[in-house]
């Protein structure tokens, strides 16, 4: 009778960035990124939110 007390293999969890609209009291999750470099880290706004100047491009 063997004892196989193996402890199952989990791997590393994918980093997860979490980008929620940056629209203060917005919880929309931000499907919609612009960044104006790429230096820069782009941020995040839900589709409402969106910056019509952007949608341009
Ligand atoms: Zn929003």
């Amino acid at each position: 009778m063997s004892d196989t007390d193996q402890t199952p293999t989990h791997p590393a969890p994918p980093i997860h960035l979490e980008h929620w609209c940056c629209e203060p009291g917005c919880t929309e999750w931000g499907s919609l990124g612009h960044s104006p470099h790429k230096a820069i880290p782009p941020r995040w706004w839900c589709f409402r939110h969106f910056p019509d100047e952007y949608k341009r491009r």
